[in-house]
């Protein structure tokens, strides 16, 4: 007897075959005719397996009368064409042997719908839900597609440390890693002394390993980091997270636009892997999710993304006769109404912002020749806003320098970072993109937090 999923014993061609089956029950109905049908889940697909349970199997009345939601059998019998719409097959079972049942009087996943704020509270339950079952499919589907997507092309995947004494963009937003006593903390001189502390220096979490990555281009050409990264800015909104997986490629020898090209190629290979590969999966979040979205993806991989640079993105704005919360103004940063104003109703499909003011963005960005403004790159697209974020790095030691000196960072602790400039220095790019905004964008889901598995928040980090 053979093992087989779900998926493979949905397929016509299996009719006929003597298989074994495990998983969960998600629904249990008593036939008149002296047998039940179970419907049956084990996560390899969307649809469950229907099988039916004679009423003479010898653990019916003892057993299998009281399946029901949330119990988890092995079964093994025949499966043959089903006559019933909507299946190939069917599973007529010769044994079922129940391993754990499930009290329906406290199983919380009783309801076929609950609200996605109640499934926050049972992250230990809702991956047996069809909503985050199917999320973790397209997830994976999507990691899947980036790996493939970098290995086809040449890049090789580097891993840059997660704890990290470098505060790439800012002490603010880094989560102090410490073993310091915090009910005794050593001073020295009125300050922390930190020559106490297990990295004899302040650590954080990695917010970005854009740096590292950037060690590894100047050496090897094209890589790619992915990883967890970690921001304690305490945005409590629908597309932020406190810990979250980025990809972050960074490659020598390319400038701006070839880096705009080759975002915007990655975006349609893992929008395009998602529609053929999740065909069952997508046709749920386009049913119960977000109307249309698979349109909406079909449209973006066939389109070319708009290309804009932030001067022409601000006359935009300042002449739409929208009123914004936020006024705009050439200088500021965009805000994400302003973002989503421009991708969402002005152009309806992905934009790519360009040549930001110097002033808004990191000392690492490649300063262009009019000494306003930066070689950084945005992406935006629909709902989601900002899902990818890059640059052109400066590759000039005496404009880096001068740069880090503009915004008070020392020089000294960055002298690896110089060195790559001081020796063979190259033009070299690279960008972020935030794995679950992927996600969120091709699914719909409205809420960064039901993407991925364990949501990490300011006030929780519960399971
Ligand atoms: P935002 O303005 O949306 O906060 P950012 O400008 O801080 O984003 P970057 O530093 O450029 O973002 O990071 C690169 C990418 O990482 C972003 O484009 C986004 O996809 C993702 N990202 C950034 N911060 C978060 C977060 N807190 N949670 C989830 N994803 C994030
Ligand atoms: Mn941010």
């Amino acid at each position: 007897m053979q093992k087989l999923t779900v998926v493979e014993a949905r397929k016509a061609e299996s009719a006929g075959k003597s298989a074994r089956l495990q998983g969960w029950v998600r629904t249990r109905r008593d036939s008149k005719g002296g047998f039940s049908f179970l419907e049956l889940n084990d996560g390899s697909s969307l649809a469950g397996m229907q099988v039916i349970a004679d009423a003479k199997l010898e653990n019916y009345e003892s057993e299998i009368k009281h399946l029901g939601a949330g119990a988890s059998v092995t079964v093994e019998g025949e499966v043959k064409a089903s006559p019933a719409q909507g299946q190939a097959t069917e599973l007529h079972a010769d044994k079922v042997i129940v391993h754990g049942l499930a009290d329906p009087e406290t199983y919380p996943l009783q309801k076929k719908r609950h609200s996605f704020e109640f499934l926050r509270t049972l992250a230990h339950l809702r991956p047996r839900t069809n909503t985050f079952g199917a999320v973790a499919r397209v997830r994976n589907c999507v990691c899947r597609s980036i790996h493939n997507f970098f290995q086809e092309d040449g890049f090789l995947y580097v891993h840059p440390p997660i704890i990290t004494a470098s505060d790439c963009e800012g002490a603010g937003e880094m989560f102090k890693v410490t073993t310091l006593d915090l009910a005794k903390v050593p001073k020295a001189n009125g300050a922390v002394d930190y020559t106490q502390d297990f990295f004899d220096r302040p650590s954080y979490l990695t917010v970005s390993g854009q740096l590292e990555a950037e060690i590894f281009a100047c050496a090897l050409g094209k890589v790619y980091t992915f990883g967890p990264t970690f921001r304690a800015e305490n945005s409590n909104t629908s597309r932020h997270l406190a810990e979250f997986w980025m990809v972050e490629p960074e490659m020598a020898f390319f400038e701006l636009t070839d880096n705009m090209d080759l975002a915007e190629r990655f975006l349609k290979r893992i929008f395009g892997d998602v529609l053929t590969q999740c065909a069952e999966d997508m046709a749920f979040f386009d049913e119960r999710v977000e109307k249309g979205i698979r349109e909406t993806l079909q449209g973006v991989v066939a389109s070319d993304f708009v290309r804009l640079p932030y001067t022409e993105a601000v006359e935009i704005l300042t002449k739409s006769g929208h009123t914004f919360e936020f006024p705009v103004s050439w200088g500021n940063d965009l805000q994400a109404e302003h973002e989503r104003y421009l991708t969402e109703q002005h152009f309806q499909k992905p934009v790519i912002l360009f040549d930001y003011p110097r002033s808004i963005k990191p000392f690492y960005m490649r300063c262009n020749e009019d000494g306003r403004t930066v070689r950084a790159m945005d992406i935006l697209v629909p709902k989601v806003g900002e899902i990818i974020g890059g640059s052109q790095r400066e590759e000039r030691l005496d404009v880096l320098t001068e740069r880090m000196q503009d915004q008070k960072l020392d020089p000294e602790t960055y002298w690896w970072y110089l060195d790559l400039r001081r020796y063979g220095t190259v033009p070299h790019s690279g960008f972020g993109l935030g794995l679950e905004r992927a996600v969120q964008f091709v699914t719909g889901m409205a809420n960064i937090r039901d993407v991925i598995p364990f949501p990490r928040v300011p006030g929780s980090a519960d399971f």
